[in-house]
């Protein structure tokens, strides 16, 4: 597709976030260009929890549902394709896909998501979403009571453990090199019942992205049922970057309570910009970034 019309509104990213803000301008009657690469980071999970009216559906039933509602606006157009770079020009941003296509908007809305880098752990990435975990919210009451670990050190294990300690006193914690838990923790750990582990893991081995054990370097195991992991991330391509938008500390883009980023124009809604990784707040950001873009036309235009 080709469109060399000044849109109003480009998102980059139709997953929940994107397309919950492109009902919002749809509904407002906005010319608006989706462009999505179709890679949620959610897709190997088997169920999604915790939002109502889908609760326990597939991933990609929920987002399929969310895209034919979204089709029905037909200012609202789709294009498959992953942007690799944006710009700032006088009457708003110019993106560029990997094919070499240009389209042109007064708004931006970036709804990419983030990247989850996994560790170099053999069976990690098979696991990750079905057995492997990162919210106790969204699969921890479907692991509740069962043979837990918890792979995660210092204050990021102490969160962990306090939240998944309510839904299973069967607990883990597998440091993969020395603890750094202060004295405090250390002694609330054990208060808990909440062993250590501190050797290197080597290997996950599953079956069908379902955890059996969890291998050491020094080849002992342990058998669980479901490992939750704090993985590291970054952006989708350097676009929020190359854009000049200002990145917290923990690399989130940042925004402010109408999910305007530093660079005036330009939103940001879902993964990208919030540590509450659901998809409740995606559509609820996506909803609110929709309607702030829509505001700033209306404030220019009226
Ligand atoms: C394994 C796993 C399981 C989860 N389970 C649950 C659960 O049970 N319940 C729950 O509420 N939440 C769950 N979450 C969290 C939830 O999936 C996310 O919060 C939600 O998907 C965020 O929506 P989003 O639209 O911001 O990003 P995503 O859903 O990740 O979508 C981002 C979209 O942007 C596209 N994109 C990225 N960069 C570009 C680009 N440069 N150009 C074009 N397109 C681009 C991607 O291809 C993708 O389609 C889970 C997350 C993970 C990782």
């Amino acid at each position: 597709m080709k469109d060399d019309r000044m849109l109003d509104v480009i998102i980059i990213g139709g997953s929940y976030a994107g397309l919950s803000a492109a009902m919002a301008l749809g509904r407002s009657l906005r010319q608006v260009l989706i462009i999505d690469s179709g890679l949620p980071c959610n897709w190997q999970t088997p169920h999604s929890h915790n939002l109502i009216t889908q609760d326990g559906e597939k991933p990609s039933v929920i987002a399929k549902k969310a895209k034919e509602q979204v089709e029905k606006y037909a200012t609202v157009k789709f294009q498959k394709g992953f942007v690799v770079s944006g710009v700032k020009t006088a009457e708003g941003f110019e993106l560029l896909t990997e094919n070499g296509e240009k389209y042109q908007s007064r708004k931006l809305i970036l709804a990419s998501g983030i990247e989850d880098i996994m560790p170099r752990i053999q069976g990690f990435a098979a696991c990750w979403g079905i057995s492997v975990i990162h919210c106790p919210y969204c699969h921890g009451y479907e692991f509740k009571t069962r043979k837990t670990a918890i792979m995660a050190n210092g204050e990021r294990a102490m969160h962990l453990a306090s939240l998944v300690h309510n839904l299973s006193k069967d607990l883990t914690i597998l440091t993969a090199g020395q603890a750094s838990f202060t004295k405090e923790q250390s002694d609330k750990l054990k208060t808990h019942g909440i062993a250590v582990v501190e050797k290197e893991i080597s290997k996950i081995q599953h079956k069908n992205g379902w955890v059996q054990q969890v291998i050491f370097n020094d080849d002992e195991e342990m058998a669980f049922d479901a490992v939750y992991a704090a993985v590291p991330f970054r952006q989708h391509a350097g676009i929020p970057v190359s854009l000049g938008c200002e990145l917290t500390e923990q690399g989130y883009i940042m925004v402010d309570n109408f999910q305007k980023t530093s660079v005036k124009g330009v939103f940001a809604c879902g993964d990208n910009s919030s540590m509450m990784r659901s998809v409740a707040n995606a559509v609820a950001t996506g909803n609110l970034a929709g309607a702030m873009a829509n505001k700033e036309l209306v404030d220019e235009q009226f």
